[in-house]
């Protein structure tokens, strides 16, 4: 156990302190509560001062300037909280005169893999429990694995009840090869074993005559003295823009925290995206202005020069750029219950910005207890997998190995807000950035004109039965008469060609639709008024589609039938065999519709006739200067 200390020389070690975050791996039967509970224990003489060294810390490295910064005790969770999910992973903080310490506290269990990913994705280090009468087990294999995929570089090996094989250094020289010979692959940069019982206090704050053969450090002193600077400093430049700060005509500020690197005025500067560049004016902070600031800083940056800058924008130095790609390979951890679908459109949010993402294709997954990769078509909670992903717009980032603040991102369902997982960005993929759209001579507004019209999605969603098909039919018709040029577009004519490898699983359904909108959206570039009738049950496909198109080309059309309806109309007995237990996955009886929030047009086939409805598609089309009113 630690003397006593005095305040002097608290106050004296509390300058140069440094705070180290690490994680606990393992399960209540290898003695992982005992642990921390004789780590807190017996650390607990300087309990008086833990309020003096966070306030210290705070300062240092926090963002709220003298006040207490809590938030360094749980910010890993901070987007998952943004995002309300309640992720338990109990953080417990304490200290000792040399060092201050976050101590992320997760469940060992398979069903709480997001949750260690959390507890791991900003440790410096992890703390894998061994029961030295085990070995190593599948678990110490799953939880090495999340800890490489999370960026942790440092492993403190503890073989813990080594007091119920004797203390037998055999037996813990034969563990720590298994271990070192498992961990190879997975990079780390350390790995330390440590022999110990967390029940009798063995070698865990202070050495044990009972482990004399054991030359190294005690746990404790292990994670007092270790080094774990990445040197965040030292690293290029970056600067996500938080919001622009324009408190009147004369000021424009970036508000931000530098991840990483360090800045001046007078440094040369480009945004990622835009690759216009200006040189810092000024560092300006509550307390003035800085001769320069790194890594941690929360600052302002003003430029020389007005140049266009928005919430979620990168600054780098022009000669280290991050990459810029509308296309990256990462590692993705499913945090959800609703599975990920490929195809389908979500959210992602990396540093400070936020764009509509898709998974474009998984890769694999990856089996955590064994590591062997699998094939699949979607992934499930605490799932993990190699993918492409896909944004709406060009990102910059920079590879999770490189820089965890730049590398990651976490996936939000764009339904319930709520955070769907967590990725690292590999790569970016080069296809994306090689790829340069052909301009044609012939453009799609020139195409648009020799029509005598302007081009739109009209997007017929309802349930099967509901009337998609024969309200779209007679507003084709009617459009023709008028020397329209249309397209019609529906289930039979797509799924018997272009998607007859899709069947109707939740999965194939959003790739269905996804396909669909991209031919839909050439025939826009064609200067066609595109008809497409599809049940399309999915929001989410729907809001893909129309985020395709340009503002104002998308026109989704509610054909609102109530299913008792339909079941009665059943043009082509379909609902009779669904009800019949004979189509699985069936809209409105077997699997969900969601009916559109805010659609367009909203067509209620039992109040209006066919004719009707047609003509107020028709009217909505002139409404909107798609076609001339005749
Ligand atoms: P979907 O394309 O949505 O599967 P269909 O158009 O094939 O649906 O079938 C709808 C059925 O409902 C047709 O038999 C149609 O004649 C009938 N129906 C009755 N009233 C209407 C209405 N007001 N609008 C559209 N269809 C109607």
């Amino acid at each position: 156990m630690h003397a006593p200390l005095t305040t002097a020389e608290l106050a004296g070690a509390a300058a140069e302190k440094t705070l180290l975050r690490f994680l606990t791996c393992g399960s209540v039967d290898d003695g992982k509560s005992t642990l921390i509970g004789r780590l807190l224990y017996d650390t607990k003489l300087v309990f008086d001062d833990q309020l003096a060294a966070l306030e210290k810390d705070s300062r240092k490295h926090g963002t709220t300037g003298e006040a207490i910064d809590l938030a360094l005790l749980v910010d890993g969770l901070e987007a998952e909280r943004e995002q309300g999910i309640t992720i338990d992973v109990a953080y417990r903080y304490f200290a000792t005169a040399k060092r201050t310490f976050i101590v992320a506290d997760t469940p060992g269990h398979e069903q709480y893999t997001r949750n260690m990913a959390t507890g791991a994705s900003n440790a410096d280090l992890a703390v894998i429990l061994i029961d030295a009468r085990k070995g190593v087990l599948t678990q110490t294999k799953r939880h090495s694995f999340i800890c490489s995929l999370l960026g942790i570089r440092h492993v403190a090996l503890a073989v813990n009840k080594i007091d119920l094989v004797d203390y037998s250094e055999s037996r813990f020289r034969e563990i720590e090869a298994e271990y070192r010979a498992f961990a190879a692959p997975l990079g780390f940069e350390t790995i330390t074993p440590i022999p110990l019982s967390a029940r009798d206090g063995d070698n865990v704050t202070a050495p044990s005559p009972r482990l004399a053969w054991h030359k190294g450090p005690t746990l404790l002193a292990h994670l007092e003295e270790i080094d774990v600077e990445t040197d965040l400093e030292a690293k290029p430049f970056r600067f996500p823009v938080q919001w622009v700060n324009r408190p009147n005509l004369d000021f424009r500020g970036f508000a931000g925290t530098i991840a990483s690197g360090t800045v001046r005025p007078g440094d040369e500067v480009v945004v990622a995206a835009s690759g216009k560049t200006s040189r810092v004016a000024r560092i300006v902070t509550m307390d003035g202005d800085l001769a320069s600031a790194s890594a941690g800083d929360s600052v302002t940056l003003t430029l020389e020069d007005e140049v266009d800058i928005a919430r979620g924008d990168l600054l780098a130095r022009p000669a280290e750029r991050p990459e810029v790609s509308n296309q990256f390979a990462a590692r993705l951890i499913w945090m959800q219950d609703e599975r990920l679908l490929p195809g389908r459109s979500y959210l992602i949010k990396l540093a400070t910005r936020t764009v509509p993402a898709t998974v474009t294709s998984l890769k694999h997954k990856i089996d955590v207890n064994t590591l062997e990769k699998l094939a699949a078509r979607t992934l499930g909670l605490n799932e993990i997998a190699e993918v492409n992903v896909e944004t709406g717009a060009p990102i910059a980032f920079d590879p999770y190995a490189d820089n965890r603040e730049t590398g990651a991102f976490i996936v939000i369902d764009r339904e319930t807000n709520a955070t769907a997982g967590a990725g690292m960005v590999q790569h970016g993929l080069r296809r994306a950035t090689n790829i340069h759209r052909h301009a044609s001579a012939v453009d799609r507004a020139a195409r648009a004109r020799l029509k005598n019209q302007k081009p739109a999605i009209v997007w017929f969603t309802g349930l099967s039965a509901s009337g998609k098909s024969t309200i779209a039919n007679l507003v084709e018709a009617k459009l023709a008469a008028r020397g329209q040029h249309t397209m019609l577009l529906d289930g039979d004519n797509v799924r018997f060609g272009l998607n007859k490898d899709l069947g109707f699983t939740d999965a194939d359904r959003v790739e269905n639709v996804r396909r669909i909108g991209e031919v839909a959206k050439l025939f826009t570039d064609a200067g066609v008024i595109a008809l497409c009738s599809f049940i399309s049950p999915f929001e989410s496909e729907r809001r893909m589609v129309r985020d395709l198109v340009g503002a104002g080309e998308f026109i989704e059309a509610f054909v609102d039938t109530p299913l008792e309806t339909c079941i009665a109309r059943d043009p082509k007995g379909l609902y009779k065999r669904a009800l019949a237990g004979e189509i699985p996955n069936f809209t409105g009886v077997s699997s969900p519709y969601e009916a559109p929030q805010a659609a367009e047009l909203v067509l209620p086939t039992t109040d209006a006739s066919v004719d009707e409805l047609a003509d107020r598609v028709i009217a909505e089309l002139e409404r909107r200067g798609l076609i001339d009113a005749v």
